[in-house]
């Protein structure tokens, strides 16, 4: 496996900005894993995973750190009966195509989630009522140490949280589907993408949503929309015009533009509804949002 060095990041995100990876690996079994994490303790340097970049904004001068990307064995994705066996670095909508395709229900919601299984346990991701603690049947997870199955109890996966630590890399998962006719899995995947598509910039450069809802009556669009921010650029970057909670890149953004817009939306939020935004997006390298 080949360690390469300053490798650009902004081509592996959604949003398309940020600088380099210090080391960049894309390991593809098991093995190459345990040896890229090996690699990184030897030169003492943090690892991070990226999956598909679909929510995570890099700094703009990069990070000083191992990025790993995972492939192959580590991408793969099989049918056990009502099982679906994924490396961590499957896209979601492989696996929900598998799924479909034999007649197994329950993934439907992953389909309008541009990212891959591992950063959807990572995540905790999820739409339409369901995400990936409902269907997690367990994860195998690497770090410099060892090599575990963990069961999701163990995980803690509540709404966007997981209890993985720092350079623990989701290695592998299984997720229980239920049996289904494929033509309603079908028809319920393409139920899911138009209402998608009627809500959310679905063509533009975002990673996503910016912030977890502050609260179950509060979400973080509408309270965002309600300070007159759609629209509000800076730089390249603009809070998308069709959802509040949505930062686009006009072409030109940089990492440190949607930080702007994140801290403006934050502190304009923090005074209308006297709530403190999370951030949702994970920020590899040291990005950091102003105190409010
Ligand atoms: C248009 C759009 C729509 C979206 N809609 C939704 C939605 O409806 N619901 C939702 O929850 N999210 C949504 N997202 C956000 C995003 O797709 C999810 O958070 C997704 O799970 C991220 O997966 P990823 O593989 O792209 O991870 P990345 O964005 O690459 O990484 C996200 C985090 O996971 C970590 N990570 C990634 N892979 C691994 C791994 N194998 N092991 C350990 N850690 C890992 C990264 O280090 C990072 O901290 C949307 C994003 C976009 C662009």
């Amino acid at each position: 496996m080949k360690i390469e060095r300053d490798v650009a990041l902004a081509r592996h995100t959604t949003i398309g900005t940020g600088g380099p990876a210090g080391f960049f690996a894309r390991p593809s079994s098991l093995d190459e894993l345990r040896e890229a994490l090996a690699f990184a303790a030897g030169e003492g340097v943090p690892v991070e995973v990226i999956g598909l970049g679909s929510n995570v904004l890099v700094h703009d001068d990069g990070v000083d750190a191992l990025v790993l990307r995972l492939e192959g064995e580590l991408a793969r994705v099989a049918v056990e009966d009502d099982v679906i066996v994924a490396g961590g670095g499957a896209a979601n909508a492989v696996c929900v195509h598998r799924a479909r395709d034999a007649g197994l229900g329950g993934l439907e919601f992953a389909s309008a989630i541009p990212g891959t299984v591992g950063g959807g346990v990572r995540m905790n991701a999820g739409a339409y009522g369901s995400d990936f603690n409902a269907v997690l049947v367990d994860a195998v997870i690497a770090d410099a140490l060892r090599v575990r199955t963990v069961p999701p109890p163990e995980l803690d996966l509540s709404y966007r949280h997981s209890a993985l630590r720092p350079g623990e890399v989701v290695a592998q998962v299984r997720l229980q589907l239920t049996r289904q006719d494929p033509a309603e899995i079908k028809a319920r995947i393409a139920e899911l993408l138009a209402a998608r598509k009627a809500t959310q910039p679905t063509n533009k450069r975002t990673f996503g949503s910016v912030f977890k809802n502050p609260r179950a009556d509060l979400g973080a669009g509408y309270a965002i929309e309600q300070c007159g921010l759609k629209g509000y650029r800076v730089g390249g970057a603009v809070i998308s015009p069709r959802h509040g909670n949505f930062i686009e890149n006009l072409g030109d953004a940089t990492s440190a533009d949607a930080v702007a817009l994140m801290a403006e939306a934050r502190a304009r939020v923090h005074e209308r509804f006297g709530v403190e935004l999370e951030h949702e997006v994970r920020f590899l390298g040291p990005l950091a949002l102003p105190p409010l």
